[in-house]
């Protein structure tokens, strides 16, 4: 099983009713989950890529409108795995 897998199992026995305490523990290993899948960074025309997860720029403006991509940074800060060959 990957990481994607076990997310699918979690996602279809998510618990149901006012289980609070089990839904967060849930909602935390799920988080945990997406963040393991490398995901394409948010590409923006004319501005600097962005963390799906966070937000956070992960590109290097280097003048005249132009932004260089941080393609050797494959973790971002806040842990999700970043892939940016798609
Ligand atoms: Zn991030």
């Amino acid at each position: 099983m990957d990481y994607k897998e076990a997310l699918e199992v979690l996602t279809s026995h998510y618990p149901s009713g006012d289980r609070n305490e089990l839904k967060e523990a849930y909602n935390l290993a799920m988080l945990a989950l997406q963040k393991q899948i490398p995901t394409s960074p948010i590409k923006n025309e004319w501005s600097p890529s962005e963390c799906p997860s966070c937000g956070s720029k992960l590109s290097d403006f280097i003048g005249d409108g132009l932004y260089k991509d941080r393609i050797n940074l494959k973790i971002c800060e806040c842990g999700q795995c970043l892939n940016w060959k798609k």
